[in-house]
């Protein structure tokens, strides 16, 4: 009798860790799969990102490389062609001037514009900028809004499955004078996205969008993303 008990202890033991405790299943989010909160097994696959399901282009943070932006006239829609570049990206946790907050860190992304050539010489040009996180467009989407008192722009994103609802972003355009170029005038033109962002978090897409792209009964920035009509980086995004 003894030596039975014996064996279903042993047999009890054998059977494993998962026998002892029925996992609890965490969701799979847009950086984890599915986990037990318990022993950390996973399961699936983590969700796919927006971007990688409608297969949107994001270009690297690389310092100095430029990118075609093809945009359009002040008073027409003739084409007009720029150019796109990082001039700078920074993340840090506060400064003298960006107030930290606890879970949040700032990331700020610099992009240097420069426009001149025949069309916008004679016509003038527009451009729009764009904000836009990489894993939840329409979750992005729905929570953006403009904040009159704070002048900046609140949005909520999801990060390892747990919601930060105290971002926010605010956009500076630093239009410069039109200069003489070898053959034409040009502008430079700065626009800085600064952002409070959950510390770590590698979502937040900014960019510019052609100013011809009409988006007016499209809510969604994949039911009117053209290629060719944007040039979106995704900040906070360590291999470039
Ligand atoms: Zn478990």
């Amino acid at each position: 009798m003894k030596k039975l008990g014996f064996i279903l202890f042993a047999i009890f033991l054998l059977s494993g860790c998962s026998s002892i405790h029925s996992h609890n299943w965490a969701p799979a989010n847009y950086q984890q799969p599915a986990t037990c909160s318990q022993c950390g097994q996973s399961e699936g696959n983590a969700l796919t990102a927006d971007f990688v399901r409608y297969d949107i282009k994001v270009l690297p943070l690389t310092p100095e490389k430029t990118y075609e932006y093809h945009t359009v006239c002040s008073d027409s829609e003739d084409a007009v062609t720029g150019l796109v570049s990082v001039a700078d990206y920074r993340r840090f946790d506060s400064d003298e001037t960006h107030q930290g907050k606890n879970g949040y860190q700032w990331q700020i992304l610099t992009l240097k514009l420069q426009i001149g050539d025949a069309a916008s010489n004679l016509h003038g040009f527009r451009y729009n900028y764009v904000v836009n996180d990489y894993y939840n467009i329409e979750g992005f989407t729905r929570s953006y809004r403009y904040d009159e008192e704070k002048q900046y722009c609140t949005f909520t994103v999801s990060w390892y499955g747990k919601e930060y609802d105290g971002c926010h972003v605010r956009v500076g355009c630093n239009n410069g004078e039109w200069r003489q170029g070898s053959d034409y005038y040009y502008k430079d033109i700065t626009i800085t996205f600064e952002a409070l962002l959950p510390e770590g978090y590698d979502g937040l897409i900014a960019g510019l969008r052609n100013s011809a792209v009409n988006a007016a009964d499209r809510y969604y920035l994949n039911q009117y993303y053209q290629q060719n009509d944007f040039v979106l980086f995704r900040m906070g995004e360590k291999n470039d």
